[in-house]
């Protein structure tokens, strides 16, 4: 189709992670589908990026997410190199139609700063925005910056100057997806999931509490702020309780485990992840929060794992209640669902990951959402 795109997936981690690492997953996701079309995909990350591209540009060898630790003066100055890097690259050529950024409101103002010369941008939104409306105010400027979101529910939530440079949503896909409606069933167990980072907006405290409360067996995966095993995080200091999520985790969390029925198991990944998610009765997301995209939540459904969740933020668009999952208002109702999960067909959550989730249906809507980015023309 002619379109070269360059990705700006910041200096952070490699493209793919080698572990934790949402956007990165979400760029080595839509990429390879973007090339399918047609589309040339020029890469700024970090030279340990080992996803194939058409070329790439990096100004950091590794990726700097450890540095993420240090001051925050210190942080914006890695951020910033990056950046000028990308922008160097852009003002040396011509070729380039369309920034598609995933990274920081800050690498929006440094293309709005090259003025008319910058290429068109999209800026895909990743957080729930009701908490950094600051971060956007130079939108206002004349470069033409859009931006999208990850689901309908987190552009409703966001400031009105932000909303007002959407061109819409683009519901997170996963490779999970590919063919799940003809991969074979796995045989399912007693168990209950609940699959991400131990936060108290994804409700873990909750979903422990109901599973002793109705003796459901719970498996609780995912990482405590830094610590990905057990063992660590056992080991590791009074000071490790510095980190809100390590501290949410002991007060909260722990009181519920009795490593019988209520387990947490660290993380998990790979092939260890997708038999704990497929062989599991249901994934439960006890929310407290408005989830923004739901990785996890498109994972469960692509494994046919019916999803029972509070049905906050993109949950109600990602899981339709009474087929492939059972949303709930509070947490009195969602200890009802939880025990009727298993009246759900996990033949049907494959089959609308398999129409809806996929890495092409994500890269077809993006190439759309660049062609409306890119029609000065388009409304907004
Ligand atoms: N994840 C994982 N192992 C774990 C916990 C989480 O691989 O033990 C992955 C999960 O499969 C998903 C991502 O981490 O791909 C979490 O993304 P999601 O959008 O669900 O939540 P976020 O952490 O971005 O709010």
């Amino acid at each position: 189709m002619g379109l070269t795109v360059l990705m700006n997936a910041g200096p952070w981690l490699p493209v793919p992670p080698p572990g934790y690492g949402g956007i990165e997953n979400v760029v080595a996701t839509l990429v390879p589908e973007l090339r399918r079309l047609g589309v040339r995909v020029v890469l700024a990350s970090v030279e340990t990026s080992t996803l194939p591209v058409d070329e790439r540009i990096s100004v950091f060898g590794d990726g700097q997410f450890p540095a993420l630790q240090r001051p925050y003066n210190q942080v914006c100055g890695i951020a910033q190199a990056h950046l000028a890097g990308v922008v160097r690259a852009l003002r040396a050529r011509d070729d380039i139609d369309l920034v598609h950024d995933h990274v920081e409101a800050v690498g929006l103002a440094t293309l709005a700063a090259m003025g008319p010369d910058a290429p068109p941008a999209l800026h895909t939104l990743h957080w729930d925005l009701a908490k950094h409306p600051a971060l956007y105010g130079h939108l206002d400027g004349g470069h033409r910056v859009r931006v999208n979101g990850v689901s309908a529910a987190q552009l409703a939530r966001a400031p009105r100057r932000l909303r007002e440079h959407a061109v819409g949503h683009v519901h997170l896909a996963t490779p999970l997806a590919v063919d799940a409606d003809r991969r074979p069933p796995t045989p399912k167990g007693d168990h209950v999931v609940v699959l991400g980072r131990i936060n108290p907006g994804k409700g873990q405290d909750v979903g422990a509490r109901l599973a002793r409360r109705l003796g459901v067996p719970l498996v609780l995966a995912g990482p405590v702020g830094p610590y990905h095993r057990p063992a660590d995080l056992a080991a590791a200091g009074a000071e490790a309780r510095q980190n809100p999520d390590v501290r949410f985790f002991h007060e909260e969390v722990a009181p519920h485990l009795d490593g019988h029925l209520v387990r947490w198991v660290g993380t998990v990944a790979g092939q260890e992840r997708d038999d704990l998610l497929a062989g599991a009765r249901a994934a439960l997301f006890p929310l407290r929060w408005e989830e923004p995209g739901g990785t996890a939540v498109v994972e469960s459904l692509a494994l046919g794992t019916p999803v029972v969740a509070t049905g906050r933020g993109c949950l109600p668009e990602l899981v339709e209640h009474g087929r492939t999952g059972l949303l709930a208002a509070d947490e009195e109702e969602l200890g009802d669902l939880l025990l009727a999960a298993s009246v759900l067909d996990p033949r049907e959550c494959r089959r609308e990951a398999a129409v809806r989730f996929t890495p092409a249906v994500m890269a077809r809507r993006y190439v759309e959402l660049y062609e409306r980015v890119r029609t000065p023309a388009a409304p907004v």
